[in-house]
């Protein structure tokens, strides 16, 4: 099944479409060997950080930024 990707290494962000073919995986659209990289990360072990802001009671400001240090399985791809 092909899936359709959006590089985030920088800031081109050049569409990319993957899929597995006879036990590789086959990548079109990179401008560079980064996105490849990118793209085979994401088909077999895609990481991801959470980023939030969460209230803060009787604060000098009402938000604090708060977020996952580590990189982490997406769950998304966990249940598929
Ligand atoms: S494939 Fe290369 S040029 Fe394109 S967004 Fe990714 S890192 Fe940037």
């Amino acid at each position: 099944m092909k899936k359709e990707l959006i590089c985030i290494v920088c800031p081109n962000s050049c569409e990319l479409a993957a899929e597995f073919k006879d036990g590789k995986i086959e990548v079109t659209g990179a401008l560079c060997k980064r996105g490849y990289q990118y793209a085979e990360q994401e088909m077999t072990n895609p990481m991801r950080t959470i980023a939030t802001s969460v209230l803060v009671e009787n604060g000098e400001l009402p938000l604090a930024l708060s977020g996952s240090q580590n990189r982490f399985l997406n769950p998304v791809f966990l249940m598929s």
